[in-house]
């Protein structure tokens, strides 16, 4: 798959196309708050390279995984989240996602409930 899908929104955004509120960035992995956040800290930590979701990454991706947990922390720790935080992807449409490519969902600052809608 080539890295970039000229009708993503989110590769769009990686490439500085679509503005947004960035908040890290790195050689794979860049992070921008959400537009319609849901919680204190909202933020999504996306590949450059575009995947569409978990069922599309490839055995050898492990350091794509690894950057984006790497990117995760350190949003984490910018955002002073130490008491914890949610992280949560969506795969496919039945689960709500919406931007078909691949994004971590990063949300703290206040209490979570469990189960997820
Ligand atoms: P999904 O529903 O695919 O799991 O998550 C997509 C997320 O992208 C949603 O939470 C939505 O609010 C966010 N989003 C959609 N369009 C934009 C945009 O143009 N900019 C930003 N920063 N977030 C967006
Ligand atoms: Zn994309």
């Amino acid at each position: 798959m080539s890295d970039r899908d000229p009708d993503c929104l989110f590769c769009k955004i990686a490439a500085g196309d679509i503005p947004s509120d960035r908040v890290y960035e790195d050689d794979a992995v860049i992070a921008f708050r959400d537009i319609h956040p849901q919680a204190p800290t909202h933020v999504l930590v996306v590949p450059r390279r575009h995947v569409p979701d978990v069922d599309t990454l490839a055995d050898d991706d492990a350091g794509l995984l690894s950057a984006l947990f790497a990117a995760v922390r350190r949003v984490a720790e910018l955002e002073g989240l130490a008491k914890g935080y949610r992280v949560v992807t969506n795969v496919g449409a039945e689960s709500g996602q919406s931007v078909f490519h691949l994004h971590l969902h990063l949300l703290g600052g206040r209490r979570m409930r469990w189960p997820p809608g």
